[in-house]
């Protein structure tokens, strides 16, 4: 808590709650920033997303591999010729964050754009960029959000330089104009997606569901982690409008954006841990997010423990700096 309020001095860098930790820690070369396209010779690929391992950080952030840029600060996973997920790993930022990358015949599009980072994303946007191009089909790409918090909205301002690139802005207005309806389709060409507002843990948070890899994107909604919450009311409506979601759709995964839980059930790493050995793997289930809604059915605003996961309410400060930060970032 210590670390939110002496972050809140200087709003740029501001992230809250399960995003509280806005330390980076580069700890790789500069010509760490250099992409290089063994990046994407070195991406693991596969569908078993529950037995995904992540780069732990710490130790193999100082691995000689990492000191020798053969490592990336960026980790690219492929599910499939046309799905990605690559995650800002700890060695760059503690938050690790997870972004999503779906490539369509016609659109592409990237959901979320980091953690703040030492190069400012430009490593990261050259990964899309490649990928995208290695696709070989539509150049266009739409960036969504999963909600307006710093660590998923670092690389923007790259991103919006580019062309072919429509970013749409996390903040409250451009939320607005974007997303007119409470679920919104997108269209790719060969697959669709799906935009459900999901507000709670912030305001401008939506959940996306991919036709197809059948993924249902949660963002800081719902992840092996702490479930910080803002709106309790709203964020019971949220969870039971995406339990219903699974009730009628194929999910194979419910993936979030971050993992802090360690594989040890009802065990949490700290927040801004910068060694993570044994994660809880990334895949949340349909049982997990109706356990979830069936909690919240039966309690009011308090903390909820559960094995996979923390629900834990923001308190009056959090609250507020998060007031504060919607306001100057709007
Ligand atoms: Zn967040
Ligand atoms: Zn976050």
């Amino acid at each position: 808590m210590k670390k939110i309020i002496a972050v809140a001095i200087a709003f740029s860098s501001i992230s809250l709650a399960a995003c509280a930790n806005t330390q980076s820690k580069t700890q790789a070369s500069e010509n760490h920033v250099a992409f290089s396209a063994s990046h994407i010779e070195r991406m693991d690929f596969g569908k078993d997303l529950q037995y995904k391992h992540w780069n732990s950080g710490k130790d193999e952030c100082e691995s000689r591999l990492m000191k020798e840029s053969i490592l990336s600060n960026y980790e690219i996973h492929q599910y499939d010729e046309s799905s990605y997920i690559i995650r800002q790993n700890k060695c760059s930022n503690a938050e690790a964050p997870m972004m999503y990358l779906m490539l369509g015949e016609h659109k592409n599009v990237l959901l979320d754009t980091g953690a703040k980072s030492e190069d400012g994303g430009r490593e990261f946007a050259h990964i899309v960029q490649k990928l995208i191009h290695k696709h070989g089909r539509s150049e266009q790409l739409l960036v969504l959000h999963s909600h307006h918090h710093s660590d998923h909205t670092a690389g923007d301002e790259i991103f919006s330089s580019f062309e072919n690139t429509e970013v749409v802005e996390a903040g409250k207005k451009a939320f607005a104009d974007f997303y007119k309806d409470d679920i919104t389709t997108i269209a790719l060409g060969d697959r669709e997606l799906t935009v459900i507002k999901t507000p709670g843990h912030q305001e401008e948070a939506v959940a996306v569901y991919d036709s197809k890899t059948q993924w249902l994107l949660t963002g800081d909604s719902f992840y092996p982690g702490v479930l910080y919450v803002k709106n309790w009311k709203d964020y019971k409506h949220s969870i039971a409008k995406l339990h219903s979601f699974t009730q009628n759709n194929p999910v194979s995964f419910i993936l979030g954006s971050h993992i802090e839980m360690s594989a040890e059930p009802g065990k949490v790493y700290e927040i801004g841990s910068l060694y993570q050995p044994q994660e809880a793997s990334m895949a949340m289930t349909v049982e997990q997010l109706t356990a979830l809604h069936q909690q919240l059915q039966n309690t009011d605003e308090q903390r909820l423990v559960n094995g996979a996961y923390i629900v834990q309410p923001m308190n009056g400060l959090q609250k507020s700096l998060s007031n504060i930060v919607r306001w100057a970032k709007n």
